[in-house]
């Protein structure tokens, strides 16, 4: 049985339990060496194989989990944050299925998840947004383009930009062009979680220089939006005066700041 493992943001204790166990029991791990914290391997069995997909293909990955000598086996492929986003897990699973191999998936504590812990954040806050959008400027890899990060940013919603640290002065451009103002805060969270994080709180205008100028291009998240800022409502859940399947609401008043 393959299973397809989170490994969540960096830290080593924010896996899943069942993660944890998956990868103790695990006969073979191979494992997203590029973003994957090798703490997490520190779990397996004495005898466990290692392998690091950083250095292999797809083919190699497949050429592995279905080895004769592997049948039977447990093997744990680990990836970085949540396997389903940017995890290139799809055309994993078709070639399992095409070879007869069953595989199941754990989820994981993506990194989205992880930079709002950092930032200490909510991403959909009343009355600023209530909608996140996760995504990524083109690389090598294009992306569709109806989804090009100006025609996104018009919604003025909560952004989080993957994979797109090294390309910020156009990422900048393309956000102020799509309508979010020059002064729009924004957080670069550099390795979320990790022993190393490092967090720039800037602005869509600034964010390109605060990066250059801390030296980061690589392994960061960037989120931008008004969930930044100081201005928001309050929930309507715990609001004193709003009734719920589970309370009744009474005329006591809101604390005020
Ligand atoms: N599946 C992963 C994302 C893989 S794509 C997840 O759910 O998080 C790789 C990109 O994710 C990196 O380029 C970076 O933009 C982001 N990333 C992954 N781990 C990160 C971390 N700990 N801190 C900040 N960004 C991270």
């Amino acid at each position: 049985m393959v299973h397809f493992v989170g490994a969540g943001p960096g830290a080593e204790d924010l896996i899943t339990l069942r993660g944890a166990r998956l990868i103790e029991t695990a006969d073979a791990i191979i494992y997203a060496g590029s973003l994957v914290n090798p703490a997490l391997l520190s779990r397996a069995r004495t005898d466990c194989e290692i392998f690091n997909s950083a250095e292999m293909t797809l083919e190699q990955v497949i050429a592995v989990i279905t080895a004769p000598e592997r049948a039977s086996r447990e093997i744990v492929r680990l990836h970085t944050g949540d396997s389903s986003i940017y995890g290139a897990v799809r055309e994993q699973m078709e070639l399992l299925d095409a070879a007869g191999i069953d595989y199941d998936v754990c989820p994981g504590v993506s990194s989205f998840c992880g930079a709002a812990s950092s930032l200490r954040a909510e991403y959909t806050l009343p009355g600023v947004s209530q909608t996140v959008i996760l995504t990524r400027m083109e690389g090598r890899t294009p992306v569709p383009e109806r989804e090009e990060i100006s025609s996104l940013a018009a919604h003025g919603a909560t952004m989080v930009i993957f994979l797109s640290t090294g390309m910020l002065d156009e990422l900048s451009r393309r956000l102020l062009l799509g309508g979010y103002a020059d002064d729009t805060p924004a957080a670069i969270v550099y390795k979320a979680t990790w022993p190393d994080e490092r967090i720039l709180r800037t602005t869509v205008g600034e964010m390109a220089a605060a990066a250059r100028d801390a030296g980061i291009s690589k392994t960061a998240l960037v989120t931008v939006g008004n969930f930044l800022g100081g201005v928001h409502d309050r929930s309507k859940l715990y609001d004193p005066a709003f009734t719920t399947e589970f309370r009744q609401g009474t005329a006591t008043e809101q604390i005020t700041e």
